[in-house]
Order: C-alpha cells, then structure tokens, then sequence
C-alpha cells in the first residue's frame, strides 16, 4: 500500500496508482513536477511500486534542492541505494516517532499535574 501523499522540500506530492502507464507510455512511473503528482502503474508488484515511488521522490528531492536538470541514471543508482536504506532500517524513523511520542505524553502530563 503506497501513502496518498508525501511532503518535499515542504511540496505535498499526490501519489496514485494509475492502470496502462506501462501500456501506453512503457513507464513503471512518472512524476508531474509542476502539478506535484507522482504516478504508479498499478499492475506492478507491492515492491516494485515501492521502488518506483522512491524513484519518482528522489527526482522530487533533486528539484526541490534546486536541481532541475537531472542525471537519469544517477537518480535510479541514488534511489535504488535510498530504497534498500529505507527498507532495511524501518527502526531510524521508529525510534524517532516514539521519542516524539514519549515527549508529548511527558508535556501532556505535566500539563495534567498542573490542572489538579
Ligand atoms: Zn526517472
């Protein structure tokens, strides 16, 4: 299951699985720069929509850093490596969510001691 939406460089991107972008353009994916729209076929297998979703992103965060001309072949070498990193290591962004999460409920009771 791939999100509905993924923020870049502060640019929410829209992400949707659309049929026959492989039929009719031979594209596994495409992303509309202008309008923020990353496109996946929809026939593709769980992980090579995933793969292609963080390919269409990596060329999102090129252009949000500024680079508007953009190496293809660089972009798929960065986003296969950024791939496996992301999938290989789920506990990097778990960690971080729970130490927010512990954070808040830390400053929620406090702010409930207070209130007694
Ligand atoms: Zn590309």
């Amino acid at each position: 299951m791939l999100p509905n939406n993924v923020k870049v460089g502060g640019v929410n991107y829209t992400v949707e699985e659309v049929p026959h972008l492989i039929a009719d353009q031979e594209l596994w994916g495409q992303i509309l720069m202008r309008d923020a729209k990353i496109q996946i076929d929809s026939s593709l297998g769980v992980d090579r929509k995933r793969q292609t979703l963080i390919h269409e992103l990596t060329h999102a965060i090129f252009l949000e850093a500024g680079y508007k001309d953009q190496d293809e072949d660089m972009i798929n070498r960065v986003s296969i490596v950024l791939h496996q990193v992301l999938q290989d290591n789920p506990s990097l962004f778990h960690s971080a969510v729970h130490i927010a999460e512990k954070f808040t409920m830390k400053k929620l009771k406090k702010r409930e001691r207070m209130k007694l």
